[in-house]
C-alpha cells in the first residue's frame, strides 16, 4: 500500500506532513524504510516498487539497493502509530477518527466497510459508494419500505389473477389451491412485517 493522503489526518501540523512525507508518493508514509544515502523515508511499496525497476535513490540519484534500506528510528513509528486518521470508509459515512496504529483493526470490523450501516442496517448501496455520497439512513430506510410495499403490491395481484379473489375475500373460497394460496400469504405476511420492523427503525432515527 502507498501512503496515507495527508488530507485524511486530523490536527496534521505542517512539521509532521513534511518530515513524514513519502518523496515518492507524496503521502504520509506507510510502513516506512529509511534509504542510507539520504535518510529519507519511504513508503515500504513504493520504496520496493521504485528499485524493481531502478537502482537509484529518488532522492538523491545514489546507488541504491534494497539491503541499503533500514528501519527507522523509534521515534519516528512512535509519531506515526498516533497521528489521527479518519477511516478508510469515511466516504461511506464513517465518522470515527483513530490513532494510525488502530487503523488496520477497525477497518476489518468497521460496518462501513462490510456494506451494512451500523445504525440503520441498511446495505449502503453500490451508487453510495461511487457518486461518493454520504449514506443517508432515512433514505435507505425509506427505500426499503417503498421496496416492500411494490412486493406486496405485485404479490396481490398475483394472488387476484391467480384466483380472481382479493386477500380479505379468499377465506370464503374453497376451490383454490391451498398450497399456492399458503405460500403467497406467508410471503405478503413476511413481508408485512418486514415492512413493520423496518417503519420501527425509521422511527427511532434522531433527525
Ligand atoms: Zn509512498
Ligand atoms: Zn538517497
Ligand atoms: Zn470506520
Ligand atoms: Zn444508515
Amino acid at each position: 500500500m502507498p501512503g496515507f493522503p495527508s488530507e485524511r489526518f486530523v490536527n496534521l501540523s505542517e512539521w509532521e506532513r513534511n518530515e513524514l512525507l513519502c518523496s515518492i508518493c507524496q503521502d504520509v508514509v506507510n510502513s516506512p524504510l529509511v534509504a542510507q544515502c539520504c535518510l529519507q523515508t519511504f513508503c515500504r511499496d513504493c520504496i520496493h516498487e521504485w528499485l524493481n525497476v531502478r537502482n537509484t535513490c529518488p532522492y538523491d540519484r545514489s546507488i541504491l539497493n534494497t539491503t541499503q534500506l533500514a528501519k527507522p528510528p523509534r521515534i519516528l513509528l512512535n509519531i506515526l502509530a498516533k497521528l489521527e486518521i479518519r477511516c478508510d470508509f469515511a466516504s461511506n459515512g464513517c465518522q470515527e477518527v483513530l490513532k494510525l496504529e488502530e487503523l488496520s483493526q477497525h477497518s476489518l470490523k468497521c460496518y462501513f466497510g462490510s456494506g451494512f450501516c451500523e445504525k440503520c442496517f441498511c446495505l449502503i448501496s453500490e451508487s453510495d459508494e461511487s457518486h461518493k455520497s454520504v449514506h443517508n439512513c432515512v433514505q435507505s430506510l425509506l427505500q426499503l419500505n417503498r421496496k416492500s410495499n411494490q412486493e406486496i403490491e405485485s404479490l396481490k395481484q398475483t394472488l387476484l389473477s391467480n384466483t380472481g379473489v382479493t386477500d380479505d375475500q379468499i377465506g370464503d373460497y374453497m376451490l383454490l389451491d391451498v398450497n399456492q394460496y399458503k405460500s403467497l400469504m406467508n410471503e405478503m405476511k413476511a413481508l408485512k412485517e418486514e415492512n413493520a420492523i423496518t417503519l420501527e427503525r425509521l422511527e427511532r432515527q434522531e433527525y
